[in-house]
């Protein structure tokens, strides 16, 4: 499978659709390979196993397109949010936000998508997995409200100015066209509703 860069130290290995397979985000620290979501395709766990290093994976969350790879892939460490630890049993919760010494930032990203939402900051770059995305309630995709507010708030605080969104075209955006997106959707809600249609 191609490993695809976007910067000196940042790559993937895009997405898939059939398997569904989410996009692994792969940053290169020294001798650490940073690894932001396993994917669930055979090609994506073989990528993976390929890389040198020590490796350090983070679960952006539970969803098993992200994290079907866990039990084939080999890491040195794992973090994931506490609802994705204990969904799966292992891993090291990130409830707070974390800052390794290498420049590596983890941060709970608050998300109508899925509970325990984490994402991966570093250099310039903020890998969000499906943490923008809306939840899907009675056959529509619905945001919660006030989960939205504190998702463009989270966005604002990051250093990044360029935002990675798992399955999506391109990949790679300006942090603040994404942020305008979410205020629009944020914009229209009933502020009675604590749901919003989309
Ligand atoms: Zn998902």
């Amino acid at each position: 499978m191609e490993i695809r860069r976007i910067a000196d130290q940042i790559f993937y290995l895009p997405a898939t659709e059939k398997p569904l397979s989410a996009d692994v985000g792969i940053v290169c620290c020294g001798e650490e390979r940073w690894i932001f979501d396993v994917g669930a395709s055979e090609e994506a766990a073989a990528a993976v196993n390929g890389l040198p290093g020590h490796k350090k994976v983070v679960l952006s969350h539970f969803h098993p397109d992200h994290t079907g790879n866990i039990a084939s892939v080999k890491y040195d460490a794992l973090y994931a949010g506490a609802y994705t630890c204990k969904k799966l049993g292992t891993g090291e919760a990130v409830c707070e936000q974390r800052y390794f010494e290498n420049g590596i930032h983890l941060f709970p990203l608050p998300s109508s998508h899925a509970k325990g939402c984490v994402g991966l900051e570093y250099g310039g770059y903020a890998f969000l997995g499906d943490g923008t995305y809306s939840a899907a309630k009675g056959g529509r995709a619905v945001y919660n409200a006030g989960l939205l507010r504190e998702l463009i708030v989270t966005l604002e605080e990051l250093s990044a100015e360029w935002v990675l969104q798992s399955h999506r075209e391109p990949f790679l955006c300006l942090k603040a066209e994404v942020v305008a997106e979410l205020r629009e959707i944020y914009a229209r809600r009933d502020v009675k509703e604590p749901y919003i249609f989309v």
